[in-house]
């Protein structure tokens, strides 16, 4: 990967593979995968003062706010584990930014991506892959009710963790959830084009980590 690369941002709707490449490029490339969904969820499991305030927006499919969300990036990427040795950060940001404001801190903080991997995928596609998806709240590998169903029923196949059902993946909140990234994370499309590795996240797994593996290799080659 490009000597640069030490940032990157995944984007794309909810349901678009964002979890299922992140997996991918942290075993390839040893980057620190930084999902908001799981920090906050970690968080209401955990009961503590950011859990309880984020639980209500989620809950209904909407963003929590956007100071939240930058303190909580913040604060995650001055651990050790996400700086390289000179104190670089590097890291693997799924989930984050969102909106306009939160990709404003970003840059103010110094710690704008490198790369961002955007994920295409129709609305109706989001639709079924959210309806039916069974998430692992343990280790985030994803299964769905049909396309993925796992091994033994109910269990992850990864960790063997009871799958759950989350409460934002009904079609209300996901209606919601999409609508969102359409107003809110849509713009930021724009605003990363020339750093953008543009994926069509309708093909097999298998097909999208390679597809994303190339393109950042091809950005490798270019040096750009
Ligand atoms: P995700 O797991 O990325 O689909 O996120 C689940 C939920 O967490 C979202 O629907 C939001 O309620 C909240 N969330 C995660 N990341 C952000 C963010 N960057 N800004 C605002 N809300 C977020």
């Amino acid at each position: 990967m490009s000597r640069n690369a030490n940032r990157i941002i995944l984007l794309g709707g909810p349901g678009a593979g964002k979890g299922t490449v992140a997996m991918t490029l942290v075993d390839r490339f040893a980057l620190q995968h930084l999902s908001t969904g799981d920090m906050l969820r970690a968080a209401v499991a955990a009961g503590t003062e950011l859990g309880k305030t984020a639980n209500g927006f989620m809950s209904h499919g909407a963003l929590v706010p956007d100071d939240v969300m930058v303190g909580l990036i913040q604060e995650r990427v001055q651990q050790a584990d996400c700086r390289l040795a000179d104190g670089t950060p590097r890291f693997l940001l799924d989930g984050f930014p969102r909106t306009m404001p939160q990709a404003d801190a970003l840059d103010r903080h110094g710690l704008g991506p490198d790369v961002v991997v955007y994920l295409v995928v129709k609305d109706e596609i989001l639709v079924r892959r959210l309806t039916g998806r069974r998430s692992c709240p343990k280790c985030g590998n994803p299964h769905h009710v049909e396309f993925a169903p796992p091994l033994h029923e109910g269990l992850c196949d990864r960790c063997g963790t009871a799958l759950v059902h989350r409460v934002d993946d009904q079609e209300a909140a996901i209606r919601k959830r999409i609508d969102l990234f359409h107003s809110q994370t849509d713009p930021l499309v724009q605003r990363y084009a020339p750093l953008l590795v543009t994926i069509d996240g309708e093909q097999s797994q298998e097909r999208v980590a390679r597809s994303v593996i190339e393109g950042l290799r091809a950005l490798e080659a270019t040096g750009s």
